[in-house]
């Protein structure tokens, strides 16, 4: 089906019929070599590529009238060849006084998207979706819930860090001219089983400018519900990114049920993929670990995965991320009791386990964890 190495040759999977037509060729989509092929396919010597990668990646322009480096006549041509629309933004959500932004994309063949802004002191994450919808089926999650329409494209993901940047340079977000610091792979669908785009979208982030954002490979988490082998994978691909595993139960009865794909890899073999990725790469994992009430947050559960992560050794491998759940539409699961979440806190600490409870930005604009949802928008 995928005939371009830009797209995954994981066999896409439709809930809905949809026209099976990739999205646009970009420059994103391209290494550096592969865009000045294309320029001197267009007959133009290939600096012309890099004019306009340095006008994507380093300017974040894509408007051909601001690209006055460029001979006019060739700024449209160049622009059909290797800067089509990809996402066209439908509706935007701000809380936190602007400092938190949703933006719910529109992709060529109509599938929705949606990325949020996050601004802190010091520092700005852009949350990113890298599927329309999910497959992974995780009951507590909106995403899940509508199944998986289509993978996106590398450069439909990077464009979504592409937009954040071009309103943080100018000026658009409160708090001044910024930039993007981090990306999370925690917005729509499982960036693993999207694994080639993923990683090519990972590469243009981390390319030194104009050929990519110049970002730090440290700033970048993809967060996954454990697909083993591409965890192996990603530990042996020397991008040192930060790996987050969404365990949300230490036992395998409770995550068959919470993250179905459990059932086809066990607590066990993730977390051990887990330990693999810091053992190789020296980076510390994140467990991700959602507290639902009187579901999986009593204290017995907290020692069990203190000593699941434990048995890996006590050398700093692992931290656990708490996020208090974000309650989706017709759940019937919320959020811990406070006194639970603090007593699972201090079990793990208590047997050594560094312990943070995630700060939820965008609750109410649905632009929190788990809450993505673009059908439903
Ligand atoms: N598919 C990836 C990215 C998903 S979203 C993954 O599963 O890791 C990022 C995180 O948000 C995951 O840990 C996911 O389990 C969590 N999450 C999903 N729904 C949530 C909810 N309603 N409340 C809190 N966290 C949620």
């Amino acid at each position: 089906m995928a005939d371009s190495a830009s797209i995954t040759s994981l066999p896409l999977v439709f809930d809905e019929p949809r026209k099976a037509k990739r999205p646009p060729r970009h420059l994103a989509d391209l290494t550096p070599d592969e865009r000045a092929v294309v320029a001197k396919e267009a007959g133009l010597p290939g600096f012309r590529a890099k004019q306009l990668s340095r006008h994507y990646f380093a300017r974040f322009v894509d408007d051909p009238a601001e690209m006055t480096d460029l001979p006019v006549e060739l700024r449209s041509q160049l622009q059909a060849a290797l800067l089509p629309v990809l996402a066209t933004a439908v509706h935007t959500q701000e809380a936190d006084g602007g400092a938190t932004r949703k933006t719910l994309w529109k992709l060529h063949d109509g599938a929705l998207v949606e990325s949020v802004l996050m601004r802190y002191p010091g520092r700005v994450t852009m949350c990113v979706s890298s599927q329309a919808g999910c497959g992974m089926a995780c009951p507590f999650c909106a995403t899940g819930q509508a199944g998986l329409q289509r993978n996106m494209s590398t450069g439909e993901i990077v464009e979504q860090v592409v937009a954040g940047a071009r309103l943080l340079a100018r000026n658009q977000v409160p708090g001044g001219p910024g930039r993007v610091s981090n990306v999370v792979f925690m917005g729509m669908g499982e960036p693993m089983a999207n694994y080639n785009a993923v990683m090519g979208a990972v590469r243009r982030m981390v390319d030194p400018t104009p050929d990519g954002l110049g970002m730090s490979a440290r700033g970048i988490t993809v967060s996954t519900v454990g697909l083993v082998p591409r965890m192996l994978q990603l530990a042996d691909e020397h991008i040192p990114v930060t790996l987050a595993l969404s365990l949300h139960a230490p036992d395998d009865d409770l995550r068959n049920e919470l993250v179905p794909i459990n059932t086809r890899w066990s607590v066990r073999e993730a977390v051990e993929a887990a330990w693999n990725y810091a053992r190789v790469t020296r980076r510390r994992v994140s467990i991700e670990y959602a507290m639902i009430k009187d579901i999986n947050d009593q204290g017995w559960r907290a020692d069990m995965l203190a000593d699941v992560l434990r048995s890996y050794g006590d050398w700093g491998w692992v931290h656990v991320n708490l996020i208090p759940l974000n309650p989706t539409p017709g759940s019937k699961w919320t959020a811990s009791r406070p006194e639970d979440e603090r007593e699972f806190v201090r079990r793990l600490i208590d047997k050594g386990v560094p312990t943070t409870v995630r700060d939820t930005r965008g609750r109410e604009i649905d632009g929190a964890c788990g809450q993505l949802a673009a059908g439903q928008a």
